[in-house]
């Protein structure tokens, strides 16, 4: 039977780049080693981290004034890595969800941290709005696309102080004016590539401005001085995660970029949150105006309640793996990242409709 792999993270990924993967393990660039053998100092890898970096400045017209990094610790890392190289007193975050509330724990350990709205209220279903950022902030840190609640900021928005965003599950899923940012963290593992790599895109004059002392690994300077030649390879890079990396936004490139991806994207959620909205059976549990296009979360209606657990094996037994909800929200959690293909959302509304009729 067919499978639909709607897993949150790491996730579905392009076949062509799982091909090229395969290929590159027997043999890397015809130097007759594979890739997981290879020195990182090969000039055909060196070509490898500077086409990457390329694809990310290509894709999202990343001005010249911001560099491009390829980082092991996955997002995670940058919680703390983040807080160690811009605070310098306080710092402003939006507290989401549970990604964010990670975040904020790790920032306290470099100063004070200011809360400036929340969604816990409502158990993190929207997206706090009409807020103010305090000017004397050092950043203001957001989740752009909360994975585990579905929901996602959708605009670039203005801040007074350095913007720094988690977006880990939402890069590359549509166009980012980067020059709003200051920093833009994640790990690859949702739209960029497998588990193993996090990028880090930062705007170059935010740095160096701390009086006191930083790790070099922590120190983002150190990973940029190398990056000038073209790499980034202060130490070790995670070669095999970067080189699937790159075969996945080769694969993007050429199906049009971010643009296209975006409404291809757009199109995939509205036939999922069109059939959550249309069968009496679901409800969506993200407010409509905050619904991510990337994690589409929903329940069992109140009258169907004791049909979840039905629904889950229905929907197993037709090849949906992956759909089952975050415990924080129950349910069921659909993600469907970029390489998730069209066919495989229509594959879980049929399963839907299927199990509405036989209800
Ligand atoms: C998955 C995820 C993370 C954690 O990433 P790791 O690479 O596992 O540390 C952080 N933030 C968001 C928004 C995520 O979706």
């Amino acid at each position: 039977m067919k499978k639909y792999n709607f897993n949150a993270g790491p996730c579905v990924l392009p076949k062509p780049a799982i091909e090229s993967a395969i290929e590159a393990i027997r043999d890397f660039d015809n130097t007759g080693i594979g890739i997981l053998e290879i020195s990182h100092r090969t000039p055909g890898w060196e070509r490898i981290m500077k086409e990457t970096a390329d694809l990310w400045r290509e894709l999202l017209h990343i001005p010249d004034n911001y560099k491009v990094l390829f980082l092991g610790g996955g997002a995670s890392t940058q919680f703390f890595a983040v807080p160690a190289n811009l605070m310098k007193k306080k710092a402003a975050y939006l507290k989401t969800g549970t990604w964010a509330n990670k975040a904020i724990k790790e920032a306290k350990f470099y100063g004070d941290v200011e809360i400036v709205a929340s969604s816990e209220d409502k158990n993190y279903s929207y997206i706090p709005k009409g807020y103010t950022i305090p000017e004397d902030a050092d950043y203001f840190h957001i989740t752009s696309n909360n994975t585990i609640f579905g929901t996602e900021m959708h605009e670039d928005i203005d801040s007074p102080v350095p913007l720094v965003a988690d977006m880990s599950s939402d890069i590359m899923s549509r166009p980012v004016d980067i020059s709003k940012y200051g920093i833009i963290y994640g790990g690859a593992q949702k739209n960029v590539g497998p588990a193993g790599v996090a990028f880090v895109i930062v705007r170059e004059d935010l740095l160096g401005q701390l009086d006191r002392p930083l790790q070099s690994m922590v120190d983002y300077r150190s990973h940029i001085s190398d990056t000038e030649k073209n790499r980034s390879m202060f130490n070790t890079p995670p070669v095999f995660s970067i080189f699937v990396m790159h075969e996945t936004l080769k694969w993007l490139k050429e199906l049009g970029g971010v643009e296209v991806m975006h409404r291809m994207n757009k199109e995939k959620a509205a036939l999922l949150y069109d059939e959550i909205d249309r069968n009496t059976l679901f409800v969506g549990t993200a407010a409509k105006e905050d619904r991510s296009i990337m994690n589409v979360c929903f329940v069992m209606s109140d009258e169907h309640k004791d049909k979840e657990s039905a629904f889950l094996k229905f929907a197993t037994e037709r090849g949906m793996i992956g759909i089952k909800g975050h415990r924080s929200v129950g349910g069921f959690r659909a993600s469907i990242y970029n390489a998730c293909p069209r066919e495989a959302v229509e594959a879980l509304v049929k399963c839907m409709q299927d199990f509405e009729k036989q209800v």
